[in-house]
This record gives C-alpha cells, sequence and structure tokens, in this order.
C-alpha cells in the first residue's frame, strides 16, 4: 500500500515508515556478485529509508571472470560454461514490498511462468522496479520485461527487440531503427555522467555533470523504449570503444500504474562504491516506490572533475 492511498494521519505514519525493498538474485555472470546485493542492501539499510529482504533461487549461478570472447584458460569458451538451471520454485511475494531490485544478469535463466506474471501484475499494479546494471541484460524473449526496462542488450536483442536509443553530440534524441545487435561495452574507465532531466525527482539538485568512478559503458541497449524518460546519459568515447554518442545511463520507465527505475551503472565492487550509482540508486529506488525522493544529495556527491568512491568495508 502507498501513502497516497491512506488519508489524514495514516498517509504521515505511512510515510515515515521505511520502505520494503526485495532484492531478487541468485544468476549473474559478474563475480561480484553476490558481493553486489550485499552492498545494495547495507546502502539501503543504512540510508535509514528501506528495510531490505532478499529472494535467491535456490540454483545459483555466477559466469567467469572473462569477458565471453575470451577464451577461458583450459580453451573452453564462456559459452562452454553449464547453463543456468531454471528454478521451479522460485516464487517471491512481490505483494509483501513497496520495490523490487533485480540483480540478476547475463544468461539468467527464465523464471516460471507463474512469477513472471506475478511481478508484471505487481508493477502494473502500481509496484516498483529497479534494474541494476546486467539486469538489463537478463530474459530477452519476456516482452512485458523488455517493455519494463525500456532498453536492453546481449541474448540476442536485435532490431527485433526495438531501436538504439540515444542523444548526438548536437543534443537530439535519436530512436535508431538501424539493424544490428543490441548491448555493447568497451574498457571499463571512468566516465562523465551528464543529466537531461535536471528536474526530475531523482535527478535534481545534482551537478549537471559528474564524473563515474571506474565501470562498464553500456552502449547500443535496444528495446521498446515506451514511456521511457532518459535522465541522464553516459559519454561512450570512441577512445574506450565506444559510439561517440550519449548513451542513456538512468531510465525511468512506467508501466501502467508502475514506475521502473534503470541504471546501466555497476560493474565491478569500485563501480558499487561510486558515490553516484550509490546515490542514483538509493534516490531511483525511492522514486521507484514512491514517485518521490526525500534522500538529500550528500556532501561527498561526485563533479565534473572528481569520481568519488566510498570503500566498502
Ligand atoms: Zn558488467
Amino acid at each position: 500500500m502507498t501513502a497516497s492511498l491512506l488519508g489524514g494521519c495514516a498517509a504521515r505514519e505511512e510515510s515515515a515508515a521505511k520502505l520494503r525493498v526485495l532484492i531478487v538474485d541468485g544468476q549473474n555472470n559478474h563475480t561480484v556478485w553476490p558481493k553486489s546485493t550485499m552492498m545494495m542492501k547495507a546502502y539501503f539499510e543504512q540510508s535509514g529509508r528501506f528495510e531490505v529482504d532478499i529472494a535467491r533461487t535456490q540454483f545459483t549461478w555466477q559466469g567467469a571472470k572473462w569477458a565471453p570472447h575470451y577464451p577461458l584458460q583450459d580453451g573452453r569458451t564462456y559459452e562452454d560454461l553449464p547453463e543456468p538451471k531454471e528454478d521451479p520454485d522460485y516464487a517471491p511475494d512481490f505483494a509483501n514490498y513497496d520495490v523490487v531490485v533485480s540483480n540478476f544478469g547475463w544468461r539468467a535463466a527464465d523464471w516460471p511462468a507463474g512469477t513472471r506474471d506475478a511481478l508484471e501484475k505487481f508493477v502494473a499494479g502500481g509496484g516498483g522496479f529497479v534494474t541494476v546494471h546486467a539486469a538489463n541484460n537478463s530474459f530477452p524473449n519476456w516482452p512485458a520485461y523488455n517493455r519494463m526496462i525500456g532498453l536492453g542488450g546481449w541474448g540476442g536483442r536485435t532490431e527485433k527487440d526495438g531501436p538504439y536509443v540515444y542523444y548526438d553530440n548536437e543534443g537530439k534524441l535519436v530512436r535508431d531503427d538501424t539493424p544490428g545487435r543490441g548491448g555493447a561495452h568497451g574498457p571499463e574507465h571512468q566516465f562523465m555522467i551528464e543529466i537531461r532531466q535536471p528536474d526530475h525527482p531523482i535527478t535534481r539538485g545534482m551537478p549537471t555533470r559528474w564524473l563515474h568512478t571506474q565501470d562498464e559503458c553500456y552502449d547500443r541497449l535496444r528495446g521498446p523504449a515506451e514511456e521511457m524518460t532518459i535522465l541522464a546519459t553516459a559519454y561512450s568515447s570512441p577512445e574506450y570503444k565506444g559510439t561517440d554518442r550519449h548513451e542513456p545511463a538512468l531510465m525511468t520507465i512506467d508501466f501502467e500504474k508502475g514506475r521502473i527505475f534503470h541504471t546501466i551503472l555497476g560493474h565491478e565492487d569500485y563501480s558499487f562504491e561510486g558515490v553516484g550509482f550509490i546515490v542514483t540508486l538509493l534516490r531511483g529506488t525511492e522514486w521507484a516506490a514512491t514517485g518521490e525522493v526525500t534522500i538529500p544529495i550528500p556532501e561527498d556527491f561526485p563533479t565534473e572533475t572528481e569520481a568519488k568512491r566510498r570503500p566498502f568495508p
């Protein structure tokens, strides 16, 4: 239940209560998982605004340290790793939460049909959803999921899934139907985030440009991109095999009555330690849960010239 459904004193009490977050995970190609889930759980709890549960698949799967196109040391490729196994009993009770945060990744096995339906109903009915980094690689054949995340990558995504969406160097928003793969990134580096919607509750008060800690700059994502607002872009530099475009980095998507926050950030633990990552995750998750943001922008927020990190204990 959200505060807007209540009146008078009850609404004030409800708004002061902690928001209930469910982190869903269990199958991620990143070796920083499951540490990344524990980092997000700590950030949510330390903010004082959220309480957190985790719903993990019974069959867990973690990828290798190597990118898919590099051979493993024994001559196999990443594609030769065993497939993640579908968990027929995976059925988190989404309705008990204000917002669901996905820390699944590339190649995650499909959820059971009933669980997919339950998430769609939860979000359509006004629940919040947050997709972090490789969670936009998951579930390429689930149409409502692609609709919820707006844009995704890998998993066979191509022009069949929707356009490329980006800002060009003249600041024009482009939807590009050119055929081609969805999802790419060059080597990790620090990159500039540029705010495109300064009046949105999530971004309000942030510097227009801020430097993000070392991370993967996703580019060439594709998807239906319906009812999607690009809050901020990341410049994808040709110096790092990028597109010379300003790629969507922080987005919101409306899905019936539900709100989705999408961040492409979060490849490694040092990326999760970025103050820009932490603050946008907290504010984006609060917005997905309530439509408003009360979490402040801290003193140690990054600037245009300095990325900031909080070392995770
Ligand atoms: Zn990554």
